[in-house]
């Protein structure tokens, strides 16, 4: 008997290069195809007569074909066939397709499924699915791809819906699989849920949309209980270990809190209890700080990383980006420089190391001896990118781990630094994001971190003015910028981010503020143009990601020294850039963004006392693609932003997690947030009475099975 496991190799019914195909796809194993569900399914359950057929319905017709051949209309290629029933015979056309003349022959019975359309010579069917019937009786034809609801399976260029049907029907039918049902009967019971057999035969062939959707339901509810058992037993499992226990060191909070140039905002002061209250615990902390752009994370780290250093323990502080990382080193070397702290800061490029004895001052170090003095733990805290977590880095006495943004970094690189942790104990996990996550999504993608939130935004700031600009009101802007600038403010333009071929999107997903070359060359244009044609008398300064870091620094320090008064950048400035007497943000070709990304960029001004003014302009020939400006225009905080990209695209691009696998039965369900919740607590029960899923075998099997086919990020 063949299992779920069993690779496809072992199955006679498929040849070599569709195993190349499906390998491709992900698909290696039984469990792969039967779990590689449709995308959603088209109704062509009406098998209707000939006589009878009506323009624009989908439908089905059963017949004999009486002619079939190749033909030409104009230029393009066809199959063009005639079919006919007892009521009447109708034309049917395959565009571009005239294999189908080698497959088809005049006699063959045939049932096609498609789109009833009205031409000039009549009624015609446009290119129907196909399936060659044995005979005549058509009540015997056992029907897989016509006269039934059929499900279409995702696009690809590889591997039909038509070739997963009939493989999935084989699998089922003659391979006889054994499927085990890896959830407990008492929660099958307890939800309505279809047993998985049954599941599965629905989901891929329903014999209405009703057992469809009972399928699905059973589905997205296995997922994301999977998924919930597997991130709560990541938070048991991190639960067991030991991790430094740091007193508050009251006094000199106090006095660190009390030199900051600001008073804490009332959220900014409950995030640093909570977080200095769970340091003071021996279980290591894992708190998802989540904040809105400018709500203040940074400050609120910094007090937490102090009571961690003044413990005698070191910080790592990660940031996505060297722009950023560099921003943070100074900040941090900033407020804490009445403080004795050694910082370091490390990424892959240069390395500087600051010693408390030059008063803020850096001083450069070579990378060997800030390593060898961060291995020492004469390094107090160590700010840097992922080269932080890359190799040799290694710490003394780690005891707490700043990750900003900690969507760009995986659970693996995570878990990186937790070994490096010498003996059981293990660093606490400070984690900042700025993607505001709606709860449900937060319960579950990272639902091993304790989260807290920082609805605030410190006093004084005024609501950011959002505005679409058509092409006919640019000269206006522009005057309007002009105007801003005459009152000693600055602005930044955004270029779009294009989207260079042969670019695998999976990879410029992970780093989305890369640039490409032919981003350098768009931003390149647009600051010789704006600084020749339209601000000749004005300082205008240009960024993208193929500078070298030295000169990134230097563009973004002289910009927020005001030296210049307008910069010209690629994404690379979305995360972060803090520069307060910036008041407009100007965004070329908005629809080529997402809207967490647009809320980023608009983030990057509202961050002093001015009036602020985010402007969003589409690129030519797209200007009825407004969706995602508009929906900026609405939505001011950053739950807003994150509840309407939910509805436009779905959860997966909204965490950056669209690569990470998660099926997108999953991506559909978090928005339900019944479900999330009642799967999570399922989970819980189940995890209470059995941590080590010991007495559920079955269950365990599927755990890792779903594992297995995703990668969490
Ligand atoms: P984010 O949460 O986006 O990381 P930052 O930590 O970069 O925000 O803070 C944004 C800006 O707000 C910085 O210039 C910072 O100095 C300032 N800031 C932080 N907290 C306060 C506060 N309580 N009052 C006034 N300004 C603050
Ligand atoms: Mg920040």
């Amino acid at each position: 008997m063949l299992t779920l496991d069993t690779p496809l190799e072992n199955l006679t019914f498929i040849s070599k290069p569709y195993l190349g195909k499906l390998k491709k796809l992900g698909i290696k194993t039984i469990n792969d195809i039967l779990f590689y569900f449709p995308l959603r399914y088209q109704d062509f359950s009406n098998v209707v007569a000939i006589a009878k057929v009506q323009a624009n319905t989908n439908v089905s017709i059963q017949g004999k074909i009486l002619q079939i051949k190749a033909n030409y209309l104009g230029k393009f290629k066809m199959a063009e066939a005639v079919v006919e029933d007892e009521t009447g015979s109708i034309r049917v056309t395959w565009f571009g397709q005239t294999y189908i003349t080698n497959i088809l022959k005049a006699g063959d019975f045939v049932s096609l499924a498609g789109k009833v359309v009205y031409g000039k010579k009549g009624y015609y069917l446009s290119n129907p699915i196909f399936e060659k019937i044995e005979s005549q009786d058509f009540d015997q034809a056992e029907l897989v791809h016509t006269g039934r609801i059929v499900p279409m399976y995702p696009q690809n260029q590889k591997v039909s819906s038509k070739w997963i049907r009939k493989a999935v029907k084989i699998l089922l039918t003659q391979v006889k699989v054994s499927i085990p049902e890896p959830l407990p009967e008492h929660i099958l019971k307890e939800n309505g849920l279809l047993e998985i057999n049954k599941a599965i035969w629905q989901m891929h062939f329903p014999s209405s949309m009703q057992e469809a959707i009972s399928a699905q339901t059973r589905f997205a509810f296995e997922q994301l209980f999977l998924l919930e058992i597997s991130v709560l037993k990541e938070k048991l499992r991190l639960a067991q270990h030991q991790a430094p226990a740091m007193p508050i060191k009251l006094e000199v909070m106090q006095a660190f809190v009390n030199s900051l140039p600001f008073k804490l905002t009332d959220d900014q002061k409950k995030a640093v209890w909570r977080i200095l209250k769970d340091l003071e615990k021996d279980r290591p902390m894992s708190r998802l700080l989540e904040g809105d752009v400018g709500s203040g994370k940074t400050a609120v780290a910094a007090v937490a990383a102090l009571n961690v250093i003044k413990n005698g323990c070191q910080v790592a502080f990660m940031a996505p980006t060297e722009i950023l990382a560099k921003q943070h080193f100074k900040t941090i070397a900033t407020i804490y420089k009445d403080f004795n702290v050694n910082i370091g800061f490390l990424t892959g490029k240069e390395d500087k190391f600051m010693s408390k004895k030059l008063k803020g001052q850096p001083i450069e170090i070579s990378k060997k001896r800030l390593l060898e003095q961060t291995a020492k733990g004469e390094i107090n805290i160590l700010v840097g990118t992922h080269a932080l977590i890359q190799g040799k880095v290694v710490f003394d006495k780690l005891g707490l781990v700043v990750i900003d943004e900690q969507h760009r970094f995986g659970v693996e690189q995570r878990a990186n630094l937790v070994k490096q942790a010498k003996g059981k104990a293990i660093p606490h996990l400070l984690s900042m994001t700025a993607t505001p996550i709606p709860r449900s999504l937060a319960l579950t993608i990272y639902g091993d971190l304790d989260l807290t939130i920082i609805k605030q935004m410190p006093s004084g700031r005024k609501k950011i003015i959002t505005q679409i600009v058509k092409e006919n009101q640019r000269k206006e802007t522009y005057q309007f910028v002009r105007e801003q600038i005459k009152e000693g403010r600055q602005a930044f333009v955004i270029c779009p981010r294009i989207e260079e071929k042969e670019v695998d999107p999976a990879e410029q997903d992970q780093d989305m503020r890369k640039s490409t070359w032919s981003d350098v060359k768009t931003v390149t244009k647009e600051f010789e143009f704006l600084q020749k044609e339209i601000f000749p008398d004005l300082k205008v300064t240009m960024l993208h990601g193929k500078m070298l870091p030295k000169e990134k620094e230097k563009v973004m320090k002289d910009f927020k020294n005001q030296k210049a008064d307008i910069l010209v950048s690629t994404s690379v400035v979305e995360v972060g850039i803090d520069v307060p007497n910036a008041t407009v943000m100007m965004i070329e070709g908005a629809e080529r963004f997402g809207l967490a990304q647009l809320h980023q960029f608009r983030g990057r001004v509202g961050r002093s006392q001015y009036q602020s003014y985010c402007f969003l302009l589409s690129s030519p020939g797209s200007e009825g693609n407004l969706a995602r400006s508009k929906a900026l225009v609405e939505a001011d905080d950053g739950f807003a932003v994150a509840k309407k990209d939910l509805e436009i695209r779905g959860p997966g691009e909204l965490t950056g997690s669209k690569q990470s696998g998660l099926p997108d039965i999953i991506m559909s369900s978090l928005q339900n947030l019944e479900l999330v919740e009642k799967t999570r607590q399922s989970a819980l029960d189940i995890l209470e009475q059995d941590p080590g899923l010991k007495k559920q075998p079955l269950l365990a099997a599927g755990l890792k099975r779903f594992k297995d086919s995703i990668h969490l990020e």
